[in-house]
């Protein structure tokens, strides 16, 4: 990433993504729908290829992972079971003047102490700079109610922390003054809908907030089905639904959004910290490979004592993105708590049976769970360059250019004719297009000069471009007839290749 650090960067990106048609807003036209985005022509395909990849390296590449597709409304049952009813939730915060919701723990706030006594509070809102910003604004309400003394270090909680007499004097972020935040509440995420004519509590279903219960519920069937043998995966690619309180940073928090989950189940007495650790670096490794830059990722670990009571270890891969490092990847350690579960809801065994042990038991998961428009957006954020490039006059210009993994490009080759108005390039180009269309994506461009078409498509990403010119028509001789120059998009490096030897050269190094 070319300016990781650089607060524009964010900017650039969603401006890019909006002007060459990756990523709207929903529903723009009407004004916009908080947290819900749509992906347009190139976002399509960007998508399409992070998910088949996926899909490919987890389930098709290996013998004991194998895939489903749940339905997205499942009996209500399922989410009793799961906990998600009773406890899906985050905890929201009002401000009662300007109406603004929050979610507590994106409230930081710090008394501001003078000579050992507190003179008041502040309050930010989540960012990479929580400390210095609370400083600063003790800073400046000390200087504001001339106040004299020295100022003690700001100590920085956030607002589910805040005893019940602070939160009065906790000033809001949304108005700057104290006295209209309300204690935090449990909000739950989970959408509500309503299933058939009858609109009564009876009816009342959900949209899935996780694709993971899919893979519980279904876990009998599947083992009935014969083909899986512990230890084994089952996995799932589908949308999720959550009624964030602040969806927020473009589309890393979003209400609806799409994820890509595994469930691997292993024997109960088998080392799961061994398993932990090879998906934990099996995620690692498949995110690096579909392009994003090894220095932005890191691990967190979760506490022990802030896990849920059944979870026996959390681990995330983080990502730096520009509005700071957020888990990108989850990987828990589950026990057998699920299949447990859903077991004592419904009163249907979810055991297997191993014959060589000849043993019963309840097998214990290892859940890697990924959003991918979190992955999406990572790879965007790693992708994204600004050099120099000369232009058609060879005066050096700067080049946008989206550095992304000939694996996930939306576009893989683009192909010109070098001008518009000549019948035989255009002819010839066409047949080019035709010749790799079946193979890969192909984008065909005879609109402007050259050296803006090349631009066009380092801005998405395109690998690689192909133009085919008079020495391709043999102008210049037999010896170049029926070749093609064939740009390399990061270098800008042209090499002449015959037509017949395209495929070939580019087929293994788009795949
Ligand atoms: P967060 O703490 O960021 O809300 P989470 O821990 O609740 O995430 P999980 O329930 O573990 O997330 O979901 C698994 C993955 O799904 C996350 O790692 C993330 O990639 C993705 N994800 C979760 N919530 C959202 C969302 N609102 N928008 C986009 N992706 C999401």
């Amino acid at each position: 990433m070319a300016e990781s650090n650089s607060a524009d960067l964010m900017d650039k990106i969603v401006s890019l993504c909006k002007r060459r048609g990756f990523i709207f807003q929903s529903s723009e036209i009407y004004g916009g729908i908080n947290g819900f985005w749509d992906y347009g022509p190139l976002g399509v395909e960007l998508r399409k290829n992070i998910r088949d990849c996926w899909w490919n390296d987890m389930v098709r590449r290996r013998d004991d992972v194998v895939g489903l597709e749940s339905s997205i409304i499942m009996h209500p049952k399922v989410w009793e079971a799961s906990g998600h009813v009773g406890g899906f939730t985050d905890p929201m915060v009002d401000c009662k003047v300007s109406k603004q919701r929050f979610r507590a723990d994106q409230i930081f706030f710090s008394p501001v102490i003078v000579d050992g006594k507190t003179v008041g509070y502040v309050t930010v809102l989540e960012s990479e700079r929580i400390a210095e910003e609370l400083l600063e604004k003790a800073e400046a309400f000390k200087r504001k109610k001339a106040i004299q003394g020295k100022l003690e270090p700001v100590q920085p909680k956030d607002f589910t922390e805040a005893k019940p007499e602070e939160i009065p004097q906790i000033p809001s972020p949304a108005t700057g003054e104290p006295g209209s935040l309300t204690p935090p509440r449990a909000f739950n995420m989970m959408f509500e809908t309503y299933v058939g004519a009858l609109r009564d509590e009876s009816a009342v279903a959900y949209l899935r907030p996780e694709t993971a219960q899919g893979m519980f519920v279904d876990f009998k069937a599947i083992l009935d089905t014969g083909r899986v043998k512990i230890p084994f995966g089952i996995a799932q690619v589908g949308k999720s639904f959550r009624n964030e309180i602040t969806p927020r940073n473009f589309i890393f928090r979003s209400r609806e959004f799409e994820q890509m989950e595994m469930e691997y189940f292993i024997a109960d007495d088998d080392d799961w910290a061994k398993w932990h650790r090879y998906w934990i670096d099996w995620c690692r490794e498949w995110l690096i490979s579909v392009g994003i830059s090894a220095e932005l990722l890191s691990e967190y670990d979760h506490a022990k004592e802030k896990l849920a009571f059944y979870s026996k270890g959390t681990t995330d891969i983080m990502f730096k993105y520009p509005f700071g490092v957020q888990e990108l990847w989850g990987i828990a350690a589950r026990g057998d708590y699920d299949l447990t579960q859903h077991s004592k809801a419904s009163g249907q065994p979810m055991e297997y049976f191993d014959d060589v042990k000849k043993k019963r038991f309840v097998p214990h998961v290892i859940e890697p769970a990924v959003g991918v428009d979190r992955i999406l957006l990572a790879i965007l954020c790693s992708a994204y360059v600004e050099d120099q490039a000369p232009d058609e006059k060879g005066k050096m210009e700067t080049r946008t250019v989206l550095k992304l993994h000939p694996r996930i490009a939306p576009i893989k080759v683009a192909v010109f004719p070098l001008l518009k108005n000549k019948p035989e390039l255009v002819k010839k180009a066409q047949e080019v297009r035709d010749l790799l269309r079946p193979y890969m994506t192909v984008f065909y461009d005879e609109a402007s000069a050259i050296g803006r078409r090349y631009r066009r498509q380092d801005e998405v990403g395109t690998p690689f471009g192909v133009t085919i010119d008079f020495d391709t028509l043999g102008e210049k001789g037999p010896e170049l007839a029926d070749t093609v120059t064939l740009r390399e998009r990061d270098t800008m490096k042209q090499e002449r290749v015959k037509i017949s030897d395209l495929l070939g050269i580019l087929l293994p190094r788009v795949r």
